[in-house]
């Protein structure tokens, strides 16, 4: 029974998180001595396609089909439920990004399975026992849980296992699949993306602005700071709510979750809701002019100053490196 894994696209193209959950369903199908089948559902390359072996997939079953062309919750998790039945998988993995998040639950519920949503460690399998350690509330603590149905679905924190290639390609196959109208209930037109910028989920570094920095003219700084780095933007909820940042940047509780290696908080307090989406970062720096601010408690470095002379300096002194 092999182990399926869900190879996330974006716009055609697989992401840095699909490359780990892929590498990390490997490791799961070497533990339990079984293969490894990926499923793509888009528009991708066959190239591409064929690539996912390099992270392990023997085979992938590629659904390509135009009402599938944009992502629809309830239709994908229909076809990974197909696609886990067809191939007689008993673990299915996935990313625990934006569409992961949503997905994994609806997958459980067709399967019948168990879900550990948002793993950040491989599972322990031993003495007949599937345990997984994975966040909890919002990001705030671990848990370990163990998943005791027969089917497992196991969706995988970003940045947090190794991507590892060095595998030969996979052969791919194209996987008909019947679509159901009772899945198109809600559908997305189109999506825009800006093609220069690196995307938020994925990032390795986050420049993070909040309030404190007054107002959107004053966001230059924030951007420079980002592409010295080669980091996403974010930003705090109210600096979204007014409009001074797309609602895309929004991280937190009711935002995207983000675990990048390195997060730079500027001007932002550190509400327990902004922190249950970036508390699994693995280095926090913040930047802030109140010594007392909370985020300060969860930081691995701080800076108490003013925004507005820290930042410049910083910038100057990325440029001088
Ligand atoms: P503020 O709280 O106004 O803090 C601004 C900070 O900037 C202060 O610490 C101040 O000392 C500092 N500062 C000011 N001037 C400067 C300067 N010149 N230089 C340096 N520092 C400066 N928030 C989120 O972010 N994400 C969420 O997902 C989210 N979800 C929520 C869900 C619910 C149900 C609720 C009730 C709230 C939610 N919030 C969320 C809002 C959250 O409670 C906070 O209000 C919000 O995070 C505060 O944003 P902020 O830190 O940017 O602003």
């Amino acid at each position: 029974m092999p182990v399926l894994v869900y190879a996330e696209n974006a716009g055609g193209k697989f992401k840095k998180s699909t490359f780990e959950a892929v590498s990390y369903a490997k490791a799961i199908a070497d533990a339990t001595n079984t293969g490894l089948t990926a499923i793509s559902i888009g528009d991708v390359a066959a190239a591409d396609l064929a690539a996912l072996g390099n992270y392990g997939a023997e085979k992938v079953l590629n659904v390509a089909n135009d009402k599938l062309k944009n992502f629809v919750n309830q239709a994908y998790a229909s076809v990974i439920a197909e696609a886990a039945k067809a191939e007689g998988a008993d673990i299915v993995v996935l990313s625990n990004s934006f569409s992961g998040r949503g997905l994994a639950p609806r997958i459980g519920v067709k399967l019948q399975a168990g879900v550990a949503d948002g793993a950040v460690a491989l599972p322990s399998i031993e003495g007949g026992k599937f345990t997984v350690k994975k966040t909890a509330f919002s990001g705030k603590a671990f848990a370990t849980v163990e998943l005791t149905s027969a089917i497992k679905v196991v969706s995988l924190t970003p940045n947090s296992y190794k991507v590892v290639d060095g595998g030969a390609d996979a052969a791919v196959e194209d996987f008909a699949v019947e679509t159901k109208e009772s899945d198109f209930k809600a559908m997305i037109k189109d999506i825009v993306r800006s093609a220069d910028k690196v995307s938020l989920p994925d990032a390795e570094i986050v420049v993070s602005g909040g309030r404190g920095l007054k107002g959107p003219e004053n966001w230059g700084l924030v951007e420079e700071l980002a592409e010295l780095l080669g980091a996403a933007t974010a930003c705090s909820k109210p600096v979204s709510d007014a409009g001074w940042r797309p609602h895309s940047e929004h991280v937190g509780q009711t935002g995207i979750a983000v675990s990048p290696n390195l997060y730079i908080a500027i001007g932002i307090s550190g509400a327990i809701q902004h922190l249950a989406g970036v508390s699994s970062s693995k280095v926090i720096v913040v930047i802030n002019k109140d010594a007392d601010a909370p985020f300060f408690k969860v930081a691995d470095y701080g800076i108490v100053g003013d925004a507005f002379e820290v930042l410049p300096k910083l910038i100057a002194a990325v440029k001088a490196y």
